[in-house]
């Protein structure tokens, strides 16, 4: 599980130029005025504000790295969340020329998998926090009740949930006008999360939470094709 593989290849000389597009007018459209300042994608050219792009950067050990919480230091290098983008910047060496490196010994198949592995790092981080806000919901009978009872947001079902639990959480979200997003989590991965045993399905109160987890869940899933193709 661990990711050795992408580090500096070396002294080799390389361009310091971007050679970046120029950015397309009016590619993103966002309803909401965002504070974060604009960055631009190494591949696309598109222009977003900081949170709505990936940034990557280098470490102390010369190691590139996906800087999940954008507080790392530094030179950074922003992509879109897009296996395309991410390819086409490693294979026009973007990253590597914004990083000021000479070169990735990685390919874009182990960035991404690095990418993907931290996202869902962060998934799991969204799950322990939320229970331990003590308003989650668990398991499938729990949440089927909840749904006609509490106040639910959001549905989030394991990878493995059995399909006739699928159709009866679906058919009561539906019902309900809530949410359900699939994890790329298994049942036991998501009871690790919440510190619990197995849990094939957790419905979560509206919050800032269920919006982190929403964007992430996205986020994951843009970039995902590359390791669910293996
Ligand atoms: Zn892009």
């Amino acid at each position: 599980m661990v990711r050795t593989g992408i580090s500096r290849r070396g002294p080799a000389g390389g361009r310091s130029g971007q050679g970046r597009k120029s950015a397309r007018r009016g590619s993103f459209s966002s309803t909401k005025p965002s504070a974060l300042p604009m960055r631009m994608c190494q591949s696309c050219g598109k222009r977003a504000p900081a949170d709505a792009l990936l940034r990557l950067f280098r470490d102390a050990e010369d190691h590139v790295g996906f800087d999940l919480r954008r507080r790392a230091g530094g030179r950074g290098a922003h992509v879109c969340y897009s296996r395309k983008c991410i390819e086409e910047a490693v294979r026009k060496r973007r990253i590597s020329r914004a990083l000021r490196m000479g070169g990735l010994t990685c390919s874009a198949d182990e960035l991404v998998e690095h990418i993907g592995a931290r996202l869902l790092e962060k998934i799991r981080h969204y799950l322990a926090l939320s229970q331990k806000s003590g308003r989650v919901v668990s398991g499938v009978s729990c949440v089927l009740r909840a749904l006609k009872t509490r106040k639910i947001a959001l549905v989030l079902t394991a990878s493995d949930l059995a399909e006739n639990s699928r159709d009866r959480l679906e058919v009561g979200c539906r019902a309900a006008g809530i949410a359900c997003r699939a994890l790329p989590l298994n049942r036991v991965e998501v009871g690790r999360a919440l510190g619990r045993s197995p849990r094939a399905v957790v419905a979560l109160p509206d919050g800032p939470l269920v919006r982190a987890i929403v964007q992430t869940l996205e986020n994951f899933g843009s970039i995902s094709s590359l390791f669910r193709a293996k």
